[in-house]
This record gives structure tokens, C-alpha cells and sequence, in this order.
């Protein structure tokens, strides 16, 4: 059985994709590029798997980035030491069938020596309460504006035994750092808009880090994506809850 992959991604170790495709549609989805160049590879090693028969379509499914279940990626096998896994990388589990939630769930709950990582745009879909969420998954939630904030902070409320984070990626507005309630954040991400450095201002990162309320002084780790170097020019601050080994 082989071996999930490094990934390139740096807040993680590891990138396992059991799922893959999104039904949301955001007009600047790396994940929907990402599969339009590997969909050949995803669809022929599934139909290896699984055989013909039951992978019917499965290139136009992938291909169009329509959720699909991965038997032989959901096959694969960790590392021994323990580790960062980002499980929603090419998804949004918003949109997942609740049986993949089961099955993945109970393989994560079988690790408990990993970090099981957990990113949605939906979360009063995703975290919704309806199916467990191990206690190793640290629960993120995307959020891009000061609104979709006040909504992850009610969604944290409820995952209070979880590690959990939010990720301002890209971060193409001014957001309100009085909105951070540190007791329910463990972490803050804060990245670019792919490809397109120059549409996050420097000031707003500062202005979100550095500016009168200091939420980081109550222990919430913050974690400033590689993308931010070139607009920030100064070391960037890179702090995670979680094990890695290239932080
Ligand atoms: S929610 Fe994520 S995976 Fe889905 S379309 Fe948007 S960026 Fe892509």
C-alpha cells in the first residue's frame, strides 16, 4: 500500500485526497486547476482499484470537478511519526456524502499520533453537528470577509474540545481584528490571492497583526503564507499548533 504525499503546502506535512471537487464554484479555485491537469492520472488509477465497472464516467466526473469518492487514495497509508495531514485540499467537505464522512472519519479516529487538517467555506453545513468530528481533526474555516468571521467565531462555540483555526486566504479586503476572539481561535492564517500578490495590501496585514487589539497575546499561533513575502517584505511570522516538520 503506498504512502501519502509531502505537501507542498507549508503549514502541513502531508496533502491525502479521498475526495475530490467542490460544487461552489469560487472564481479563484487553485484546487479546480489543479484536477483539470491530473484528472487522467486520478481516473486511471481509481479504475485499477476498483475496476471498470463500478468507476463508470469517473474521468468526466473528476474532470469536472463534481465530488468523487478515491477508494485507492482513501487506501493509502500514513507515516509512523506523528504528523500534519490536510485531508480537504482538492474539496469542500460541504459537499461530501455523509458515508465519505463516516469512512474517513473513522480511519482518522484509527491515527490518533496525526493531526487531521480540515478546511470549509460552508461550515454551518460542515460542522453542522450532524456526524462526529474526531478529536485529532483540527476544524478550520475559511473566511474572507468580516461577516464570514462573525459566522466561523459562532461555528468555533461548538468545537470547543478541537483545535481550531481560520484561514483569511486570499486576504483581498480590510478585515477587523477586534472580530478574533482568541479563546475560540487556535490559529490565524493569512495568505495572498494566488498568482496576484499585489491584490493584498500591506497595510492590511499590519493593520490585522499589528494593530490595537492584540488577540495573538492570548496564545492564538498566527501564520503568515509564503505568498506574503514579497508584499510584506520583513520575516514573515509562521506559527502553527500542530506538528510539522519544515516549520
Ligand atoms: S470552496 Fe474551495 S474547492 Fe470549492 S470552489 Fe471554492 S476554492 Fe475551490
Amino acid at each position: 500500500m503506498s504512502i501519502i504525499n509531502k505537501s507542498k503546502i507549508e503549514w502541513v506535512d502531508y496533502g491525502w485526497n479521498p475526495v475530490v471537487g467542490c460544487l461552489r464554484g469560487c472564481p479563484y479555485c487553485y484546487a479546480r486547476k489543479t484536477i483539470k491537469r491530473v484528472s487522467d492520472i486520478y481516473a486511471t488509477k481509481e479504475v485499477d482499484c476498483i475496476g471498470r465497472e463500478r468507476t463508470k464516467g469517473i474521468w468526466r466526473r473528476i474532470d469536472d470537478f463534481r465530488p468523487t469518492f478515491l477508494e485507492h487514495v482513501f487506501d493509502k497509508s500514513f507515516s509512523k511519526k506523528p504528523s500534519s495531514i490536510f485531508f480537504t485540499v482538492l474539496t469542500d467537505p460541504e459537499y461530501w456524502k455523509p458515508e465519505w464522512s463516516r469512512r474517513i472519519f473513522d480511519k482518522i479516529r484509527k491515527h490518533p499520533q496525526h493531526t487531521f487538517i480540515m478546511l470549509t467555506k460552508g461550515p454551518e453545513q460542515t460542522y453542522s453537528g450532524n456526524i462526529e468530528i474526531p478529536y485529532n481533526v483540527a476544524v478550520g474555516i475559511t473566511a474572507i470577509t468580516d461577516e464570514q468571521i462573525r459566522r466561523a467565531m459562532k461555528t468555533f462555540m461548538n468545537y470547543r474540545d478541537h483545535v481550531r483555526f481560520l484561514s483569511i486566504e486570499p486576504m483581498i479586503e480590510r478585515i477587523d481584528p477586534g472580530l478574533i476572539n482568541p479563546k475560540l481561535v487556535d490559529l490565524v492564517i493569512v495568505g495572498g490571492l494566488r498568482g496576484e500578490p499585489l491584490a493584498t495590501n500591506r497595510e492590511w496585514v499590519d493593520e490585522f497583526r499589528y494593530g490595537k487589539w492584540r488577540w495573538f497575546e492570548f496564545g492564538t499561533k498566527y501564520f503568515e503564507k509564503n505568498n506574503l513575502q514579497k508584499i510584506l517584505g520583513r520575516k514573515l511570522i509562521q506559527e502553527l499548533p500542530w506538528p510539522i516538520s519544515k516549520a
